[in-house]
């Protein structure tokens, strides 16, 4: 690989509690880096004053008390109210792919994962290099989500699911699928997927 090019971006996605995060462990350890989209935007809601003032104007002073994010007013704000998610969605978004922008430049592998729950709802896979589903069924992945998060009810979380998109629509535009469903081994799935990866790239 030269000095000066870029690594390839490659996305990882897959509903709640599919098995996105644990997924791409298994990418780092082969030596991918991962950038977790979710966390960063997370992080940059509360630290990026251009997006802090964006948020404010669109959805009150109240959304942030004493400096930090009034998680619990934002979120009634957005929870039941679709275009008000995608309103948030889109002063956010256009953050996330600036700051990815930026931690893609001091990468240094062949190609880096960009792990997010919504790449297809966003239209960013269009800016990525390929992209993978972690696919699992919405049984297992509620019950996944109920033991990881015992303050979030069933509910709650086919709420989250009826607000993505199905698997069927996302798995129609991926390259690659990982089954997480616990019936088929993960790591030769990986495996199989990074090699495929490292010999297209080849550098
Ligand atoms: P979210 O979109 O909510 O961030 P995610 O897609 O990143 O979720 P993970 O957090 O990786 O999903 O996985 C959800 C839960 O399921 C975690 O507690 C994880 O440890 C568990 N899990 C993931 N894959 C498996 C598996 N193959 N077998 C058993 N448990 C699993």
């Amino acid at each position: 690989m030269s000095s000066t090019s870029l690594p390839v971006a490659v996305g990882i996605t897959g509903g709640i509690g599919a098995g996105k995060s644990t997924i791409a462990r298994i990418f780092s350890i082969l030596g991918i880096p991962i950038y977790e989209a979710d966390s960063r935007a997370k992080w940059l809601i509360s630290n990026s004053q251009s997006l802090k003032s964006q948020i404010i104007s669109h959805f009150g002073e109240q959304s942030f008390q004493d400096g930090s994010l009034n998680r619990s007013y934002l979120a009634r704000k957005v929870f039941s109210d679709q275009q008000q998610t995608e309103l948030l969605n889109s002063l956010v978004h256009p953050e996330v792919a600036k700051d990815f922008d930026h931690w893609m430049n001091i990468q240094k592998s062949a190609y880096v994962l960009k792990e997010a729950a919504l790449l297809y709802e966003t239209g960013s896979y269009n800016n990525l290099y390929k992209t993978i589903l972690v696919s699992a069924s919405d049984q297992i992945r509620i019950n996944r989500v109920l033991k990881r998060d015992p303050h979030r009810t069933e509910a709650d979380i086919k709420n989250i699911i009826s607000r993505q998109w199905s698997e069927e629509r996302k798995a129609a535009l991926c390259e690659f699928t990982i089954q997480n469903n616990g019936t088929e081994l993960t790591i030769p799935q990986v495996l199989a997927i990074h090699n495929q990866l490292m010999s297209e790239i080849n550098r």
